[in-house]
């Protein structure tokens, strides 16, 4: 018997085998071919296109191609120590979730440089509003538009609030693909559940002060929402170290950038140069502190990434191998 040779997509990740869903709509656990892994190392994530064979008698199906991507959310590897982690691809939006009872604008700044960065539409949602009360919503609401307008729209959501999660449903066209991100607890999995009206995904337990003591299983899943768009949770995302980020700095931090323009040195780092108008600002109170101190850490771990790589074509170069690096 021949092998059997498909293409589909893959719509969730298990331990490293991805499941993927055939054009008949038949789903096919799967590994990557050895000559895949080998030499790039490239391996398929959530929302990538993929070749498939299935050879005779094989209970897996083996990904021999992954076609190339339209997007991608990337991080750094928080397990390695300069490597880069796609951990989506092929997506249309991306969904930045915080309570709104208990947002973080450090961590929100950093998850839209992350969002930007993919060059997606970008939309934050607060989520648990019922929590909340209504002034200290509004107040929240205003801080997080402050960061976030007018690049990507602010959206509250609550359980008790079916039109609020109907303002979430008109963002997902049919079609389009919705990455979810936001740490652990903050509403993620229900929102999705309330999206599709019903339960696909295990909400987590109320955790308890200390951030311990969630035991719902950890997988990442592309969801069909009914009358709209996909979307896909991605659960368990705890470090957010930055990779390539350039463009998703100056996305998320306009006001920063417009000033660092006026700076006396082209490629001034805000730091101790003379006639730097960042710090300028911040020392008239145009900017927040935290908020220049935010902008600082960033574009250094963005830094220390290019250094790197800089390091590797170096290290390359001196072997006599002239292999091209992107
Ligand atoms: P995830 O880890 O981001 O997927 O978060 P979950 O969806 O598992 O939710 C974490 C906890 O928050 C669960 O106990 C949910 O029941 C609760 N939760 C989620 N959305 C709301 C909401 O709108 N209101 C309230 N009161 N609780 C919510
Ligand atoms: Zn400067």
């Amino acid at each position: 018997m021949a092998e059997a040779r498909y293409r589909g997509e893959v719509v969730k990740l298990d331990r490293g085998y991805p499941l993927v869903r055939l054009e008949d709509g038949e789903l096919l656990r799967c590994e990557h071919a050895t000559a895949l892994v080998k030499g790039e190392r490239r391996r398929a994530v959530i929302g990538d296109v993929v070749e498939v064979a299935v050879p005779p008698a094989h209970d897996k199906g083996v990904i021999e191609a992954i076609a190339p991507r339209t997007r991608e959310f990337v991080r750094k590897d928080p397990t390695e120590r300069a490597v880069p982690q796609v951990l989506a691809a092929n997506f249309e939006r991306v969904i930045v979730a915080q309570p709104v009872g208990e947002v973080n604008l450090r961590r929100l700044e950093r998850e839209l440089v992350l969002a930007f960065e993919t060059g997606a539409e970008v939309t934050v949602v607060l989520t648990k509003a019922d929590l909340a009360d209504d002034a200290a919503t509004r107040a929240t609401v205003e801080a997080v538009q402050a960061l976030a307008a007018p690049a990507a729209d602010v959206l509250v959501v609550s359980e008790d609030d079916p039109a609020s999660v109907e303002a979430v449903r008109a963002l997902l066209a049919p079609g389009t693909t919705t990455v979810l991100i936001g740490r652990s607890g903050v509403g993620k999995s229900s929102l999705v559940n309330m999206l599709v009206g019903a339960e696909v995904l295990s909400v987590g337990a109320v955790r308890e002060g200390d951030g311990k003591g969630r035991h719902t299983t950890v997988s990442r899943e592309i969801v069909e929402v009914p009358g709209a768009g996909r979307i896909v949770d991605m659960p368990g995302v705890r470090g957010l170290g930055l990779w390539d980020a350039e463009e998703g700095i100056g996305a998320a931090f306009p006001d920063v950038e417009a000033l660092a323009a006026q700076c006396r040195f082209r490629d001034c780092t805000h730091h101790e140069e003379p006639g730097c108008a960042v710090r300028q600002a911040v020392e008239e109170g145009k900017i927040a502190a935290s908020r220049y101190e935010s902008y600082r850490t960033m574009y250094e771990e963005v830094k220390d990434k290019k250094d790197w790589e800089l390091s590797q074509s170096f290290l390359i170069i001196s072997e006599g191998n002239t292999v091209e690096r992107s």
